[in-house]
């Protein structure tokens, strides 16, 4: 398999390096130049672990032998704590909820993130070589990161989270951990702004000569693929074939969701595809009339989907555009600097082919939460009750509507608290995190600041 980038499709580069790089240095993010096609079928009383083989290799097989990858994929959900590593559960008839919160940091990033973590230690086993990891997080990716990689020798992570616009859960299970090679930054910013300072490291050659730099976040291919297993494995779940299902998919930075469209394009019988987005509601503006405007970022209960740029909608952008990559250049080139961007009616009418988009506001989210709780004593966090707002609504109850439950809900007791009037429990390995040390730094919301501390700490 051959890799391009949204912003050169010239490019020919191997599984190896896009998963190391993660962003391509032109700024674009990189894609395979083929879609394989898995069937349902063929996947057929499989279990997890053969299942996220099948799907994964074909996009790896130059750069990982067969043995190692299905090493690499057992070794990663070993520690996953259900039976069915994401198991599908029904509320009522064709109405599903697809649990993705069983890894060890209790949101769905574990699932690509502790893959990637285990793939970088195979890559870098051989090469005597240390890579710096820099991400940005709105909360989850961080903490799924850091687990991923502690102690693993040739890795040093530096993690930015916006300062203050995390939850209290979510911040400590990233500063208590203590390793030295992990390196927590608050940044006095919102996640948009962390978010651009990576992306702007990533192209500062001046870094790059000084150390290899890795990415992390869901524009790295390797977390995007890992999340298309689990549509599969929904879909093997049902206890009868269907012609076809829907997905419903809280989104923010649209890693969730673009892995869902990868798993329709390799052949999976997904018919449509929701988008259910907070008050940051830039993916349905621009889904529904094509208006890419970037907004203040509002804080809401959902604070993992507060984001106004979804970084892979480029990924989307790209596809809709026929892999032009010189158009994509120019577009995303006057949607960053003058901060919005009207889509043509072309693009308009390919995107709500994919997708339906909605907005949930954070009253609905409470709302939801208290409803599914008192109808079905389903308890779900505050991006899961996103998805479940659309879930109400559907009428169609002939084909299955599969909603995703994004993360466990005791990392956000606080929204829990005000939708039912009490704390939801906490995992055991949650529960003692309150009394454990912290330990991050403060830093401006510079990228100078940000890159003389990077350098410092190698
Ligand atoms: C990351 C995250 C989302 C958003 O997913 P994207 O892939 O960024 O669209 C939603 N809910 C939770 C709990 C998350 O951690």
């Amino acid at each position: 398999m051959e890799y391009f980038s949204t912003r050169n499709s010239n490019l020919n580069k191997n599984f190896r390096d896009i998963v190391m790089e993660g962003l391509s240095i032109d700024g674009g993010l990189y894609m395979p130049r083929e879609w394989p096609k898995v069937t349902l079928h063929s996947l057929k009383n499989l279990q997890y672990d053969e299942v996220a083989f099948e799907v994964i290799h074909p996009y790896c097989n130059e750069s990982i032998s067969e043995e190692s990858l299905r090493s690499i994929i057992k070794n990663t959900y070993k520690s996953f704590h259900h039976l069915k590593t994401a198991p599908l559960t029904s509320l009522e008839g064709n109405k599903l909820i697809l649990e993705l919160f069983y890894g060890p940091t209790f949101a769905f990033k574990d699932y690509a993130l502790q893959f990637l973590g285990n793939l970088f230690e195979h890559f870098l086993k051989n090469e005597k070589k240390q890579i710096s990891i820099i991400g940005a997080t709105s909360g989850d990716t961080g903490s799924a990161a850091i687990d991923a990689c502690k102690f693993k020798k040739n890795i040093n992570l530096f993690m930015l989270f916006p300062h203050n616009k995390i939850s209290e859960v979510q911040r400590k299970q990233m500063t208590t951990v203590i390793d030295k090679n992990i390196h927590c930054i608050a940044v006095e910013g919102n996640f948009d702004d962390c978010q651009k300072i990576i992306k702007n490291l990533f192209a500062d050659k001046d870094l790059r000569k000084q150390t290899n730099l890795a990415a992390v976040n869901s524009i790295n291919w390797a977390r995007i693929i890992a999340q298309t297993v689990y549509y599969y494995w929904a879909a093997l779940q049902l206890t009868k074939d269907f012609s076809k299902l829907n997905f419903i998919v809280p989104s923010g930075n649209f890693g969730n969701i673009y892995a869902a469209n990868v798993a329709k394009k390799m052949g999976l019988n997904i018919d449509k595809l929701f988008i259910a987005t907070n008050s940051n509601d830039i993916l349905h503006r621009t889904i529904s009339k094509g208006d890419m405007s970037i907004q203040k970022v509002k804080k809401t209960y959902s604070p993992s989907m507060d984001i106004q740029i979804s970084s892979n909608f480029e990924r989307q952008l790209f596809e809709s555009m026929d892999y032009d990559s010189e158009k994509l250049s120019n577009l995303m080139d006057e949607f960053l600097n003058k901060g919005s961007y009207g889509l043509s009616r072309e693009i308009i009418k390919k995107l709500k082919n994919l997708y339906i988009s909605n907005v949930v506001s954070d009253q609905d989210i409470l709302k939801n939460i208290k409803y599914y709780y008192n109808k079905y004593k389903y308890l779900a966090d505050p991006h899961t009750a996103t998805g479940l707002s659309l879930l109400k609504k559907i009428k169609d109850t002939s084909v299955p509507h599969i909603s995703l439950a994004c993360a466990h809900p005791s990392k956000f007791s606080s929204a829990i608290k005000k939708a039912i009037g009490k704390e939801p429990q906490y995992p055991d390995s949650l529960k003692n995190i309150f009394e454990k040390k912290e330990k991050f730094t403060i830093l401006k919301n510079d990228i100078k600041k940000i890159k003389s501390y990077i350098l410092k700490s190698i």
